[in-house]
């Protein structure tokens, strides 16, 4: 049965029968369909279908010819057109190697309903970029805001460079490792061997990882395709177009060592800073047929005797560099692409979090992919079978220690990032890391326990509150969720629970009489949806937290997830009264509800006070 949709075989063929339609009647340039084998002479790289070739006579009186080009996709797939005859590749912007031309905005107007129109406004844009170029105004300017793009097309090597350098002025040396697949480049030994270690773990017995000097070089503006190095001597030209400075950084960098450099190169582009790499190749080894091993850089002197100046003459020679790709790993890129000032601020945070159950590892995950510098995570207890359904971890980690776990699991995939596991309780953490506590920005507590958060609430009375600590919780069947931010002013922890740290606050009241808070390790896991309702107590959780690093409330704040009303009452409990006063609408439910945390005189506020006094 065909395709009613409009697509399949029978749709490209109405598509085609109502494009030749639409050139026909508006299209005033002489046009003709191409065969089959003309189409797949003149793109074999790619995979068209159809074509048809239009004479286009330009502003300077030549006729050019620009194809129009579909797939099997078309009419959804979006057609292509291409330049016949184009200049040399890399003479002209947005014109690839077999004249296809990237008119790459034009993906949001694709209509499939309107195929006609389709092709006839891409033959329009075509037109005038063609129009464009001649003029040549944009040439320049697009080749160097685009280097990227172009770069990659001149590229020599598939494999990318993986960069953790920060992309700014000024030019500098750097450091690479050279990895069997991967090449990874780092401002110094010290951050790309944290990085490394973090990424494949740590070598064994006294191994370290190898890294070498390297340079990164930064270019006023953007090179043109014309200044792409094919040599070693163009790549100095090139650093010296940026300045002597430039220039003797890269010399320096050859003449240490005396083996092939990598060269990083920056500059500003539309959007951003961007990055490429060149290495150089003179230091290579050649095998003569005899079986002779020859070492070009290093020959007539012994690996001490070398003269730097001629090893750095040597390496930027005529022998040609190999251009690559760069991907950039670094934490701003990572985290905000480069674009979120927040990136930095965030990066600089540490946080310790207490607790590495099923609310605690969601929260830490959520920060460290928000871009945390530092994450301490502290818990005492295996990882075991019935963790698995609400935590970030997983039965490759059963029988382990979950802060050792997490830590392991979120530096490998956050190989940029500080995160360090402590097997310890809570009393042993204030009790002896005191500096631990003291040190971070944000202290979160996610331990279901008042033995362990009343004596960290103590803790933090005592020493002023310097650095806030946010508690998070659930009530049972993840009906609710709490996040309560405890700053140095407003109430502490203690002034709103029971003795037995029993909440003031209860959202939920269920008919068995059962309204106690459960601890957020096993409060959920009655229901199947406690481990998607979870979900949302980590997300207001970790929202507060994100908060208290970036915009910290004046004071002691409380906020308030509740489940859908209609779930709550289904599985036979209501609100309480402290939400139908709090909530103006509860009906549809689903709901974050915020409010100060009381302040009252609680025992443990009044620990504060003997403190002061005794400090007097
Ligand atoms: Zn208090």
């Amino acid at each position: 049965m065909p395709n009613v949709a409009g697509f399949g075989a029978l749709g490209f063929e109405r598509a085609i029968v109502r494009l030749e339609a639409a050139l026909r009647e508006h299209l005033p340039a002489p046009h003709r369909r191409l065969t089959t084998e003309e189409v797949k002479a003149a793109y074999p790289s790619r995979s068209f279908e159809r074509g048809w070739r239009i004479d286009m006579l330009c502003s300077d009186d030549v006729t050019r010819q620009i194809d129009l080009l579909v797939t099997r996709a078309f009419p959804a797939g979006y057609p292509r057109t291409a330049l016949v005859n184009p200049p040399d590749m890399l003479t002209w912007p947005h014109v690839e190697r077999d004249g296809i031309l990237c008119l790459l905005p034009v993906l949001a107007e694709v209509d499939a309903e309107d195929p006609g129109q389709v092709g006839l406004n891409l033959i329009g844009r075509s037109a005038r970029l063609i129009e464009e170029l001649l003029v040549g105004d944009i040439v320049e300017r697009d080749f160097r805001e685009e280097f990227l793009t172009y770069w990659f097309y001149a590229s020599d090597v598939r494999t990318k460079v993986t960069s953790l350098i920060d992309p700014v002025c000024p030019s500098r040396k750097i450091r690479v490792w050279r990895g069997e697949d991967m090449v990874v480049a780092g401002e110094n030994e010290a951050q790309l061997n944290h990085w490394l270690v973090n990424r494949f773990g740590k070598r064994s017995g006294k191994k370290t990882f190898h890294t070498e000097s390297a340079a990164f070089l930064w270019l006023p503006q953007p090179p043109l395709p014309s200044d792409y190095p094919q040599t070693g001597a163009d790549l100095i030209a090139l650093a010296t177009s940026a300045g002597e400075v430039d220039a003797a950084i890269l010399a320096d960098v050859a003449g240490a060592h005396h083996k092939d450099v990598l060269v990083l190169i920056g500059a500003e582009g539309r959007g951003g800073a961007g990055l490429v790499a060149a290495t150089t190749t003179a230091a290579r080894k050649i095998s003569s047929r005899d079986g002779h091993v020859e070492k070009p850089l290093t020959k007539g002197f012994t690996a001490a005797g070398m003269p730097p100046a001629i090893a750095a003459a040597r390496v930027y020679s005529a022998a040609r560099v190999l251009k690559s790709e760069v991907s950039r790993a670094d934490a701003a890129w990572v985290h905000g692409r480069g674009k979120d000032p927040r990136t930095a601020r965030l990066l600089a945070k540490q946080i310790t979090v207490i607790g590495g159950g099923a609310i605690g590892s969601s929260v830490t995950a959520r920060l460290v992919r928000a871009g945390v510098g530092t994450s301490h995570i502290v818990d005492p207890q295996d990882f075991d079978w019935p963790n698995i359904g609400r935590h970030e971890l997983g039965a490759s980690s059963v029988g382990k220690n979950k802060a050792f776990e997490l830590a392991a699991r979120f530096s490998q995939d956050f190989p940029h990032l500080a995160i360090t596991g402590h097997n310890v309780g809570a009393q042993r953490l204030i009790d002896g890391y005191e500096d631990l506590l003291a040190n971070s920005d944000l202290i979160i507590a996610t331990t279901g326990s008042w033995d362990a958060e009343g004596a960290l609430n103590r803790w933090h009375v005592v020493n002023g509150r310097k650095v806030p600590i946010l508690y998070g919780w659930t009530e049972k069947h993840a009906a609710a969720g709490h996040a309560v931010l405890i700053e140095v002013k407003g109430g502490c922890l203690r002034c709103g629970m029971s003795p037995t740290g029993t909440p003031t606050f209860k959202a939920s009241l269920w008919a068995d009489g059962q309204n106690t808070v459960e601890e957020p390790s096993c409060g959920n896991h009655f229901t199947p949806y406690g481990a998607v309702e979870l979900g949302h107590v980590v997300d207001v959780i970790a929202e507060t937290a994100l908060g208290a690093l970036l915009d910290p409330p004046l004071a002691s704040r409380h906020h308030i997830w509740l489940t859908g009303t209609a779930r709550l009452e289904a599985e036979g409990a209501m609100w309480t009264d402290n939400v139908t006063l709090l909530g103006e609408d509860l009906a549809v439910g689903q709901k974050i509800l915020s409010r100060d945390w009381p302040a009252r005189e609680c025992p443990a506020c009044a620990l504060a006070e003997d403190a002061l006094i005794a400090a007097e």
